[in-house]
């Protein structure tokens, strides 16, 4: 499958419920700010280089921002934080992330553990379950892919959740942290991060020195 095909598999999905009900709710009832967006209220597929040797991995699209502009971080203060970072370290063509025409380009691949918004951020076990399958496939396309960035515990449990499937590894034996790596089976690396979220940003958990510091380790592992 390519990952135009698999784009599209994504953006009709509508198997979850809960999801589905609440992504349209909120591109119904808006964020005052964005009253005059036509939100996307649909499943976000990941975007990037099909070529790419890294992936960056998170939880789920945002309310406000992948839900509203149809690209995973994009639009909204988590995008905002991460893409000066990716910028700063030559991992992005530009320091923003607006929406999906900014002429933004990745040298890698992002995407999200779970493609539709869950409410509160909390995606339930049967809904990631639901939406792995999209995540394999994603896994399978990328070939040439070397490096795992899981930006949240979510992201990272994510991949390790893939790995599983073909390689009976013990999900307790990798800790999530910021700046933790880990040599996978597969032959794929394993790195967390904290998710630039506006609340680890904001009460100093994460700041951009940690994050570019920690990006320009990864960027060494694929090079
Ligand atoms: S979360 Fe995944 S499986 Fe569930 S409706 Fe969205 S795209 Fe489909």
């Amino acid at each position: 499958m390519s990952l135009i095909k698999l784009e599209k598999s994504i953006i009709g999905c509508r198997k979850c419920d809960r999801l589905v009900d609440f992504r349209e709710k909120v591109a119904r009832e808006k964020r005052k700010s964005y009253k005059e967006w036509d939100y996307w209220g649909k499943a976000v597929p990941g975007y990037g280089n099909p070529s790419a040797k890294f992936m960056i991995l998170g939880l789920a699209p945002a309310a406000h921002g992948g839900n509203r502009t149809g690209r995973v971080f994009t639009g909204d203060k988590s995008a905002d934080f991460l893409f000066r970072c990716l910028h700063h370290v030559g991992m992005a063509s530009q320091p923003n992330s607006d929406h999906r025409d900014d002429g933004l380009e990745l040298e890698g691949y992002i995407t999200a553990s779970v493609k539709c918004v869950p409410p509160g951020d909390k995606p339930t076990a049967e809904e990631k379950e639901n939406c792995e399958p999209f995540l394999s496939q994603e896994f399978y396309i990328l070939k040439h892919l070397k490096v795992v960035l899981g930006l949240g515990k979510v992201g990272f449990d994510a991949c390790l959740r893939f790995v599983r499937k073909t390689h009976p590894i013990k999900m307790k034996d990798y800790k999530f942290g910021h700046g933790v790596r880990y040599d996978l089976p597969n032959g794929l690396v394993l790195f967390g991060a904290f998710h630039p979220s506006p609340r680890n940003v904001n009460t100093g958990r994460l700041n951009f020195e940690m994050m570019t510091d920690f990006l320009k380790t990864v960027k060494q592992e694929i090079n």
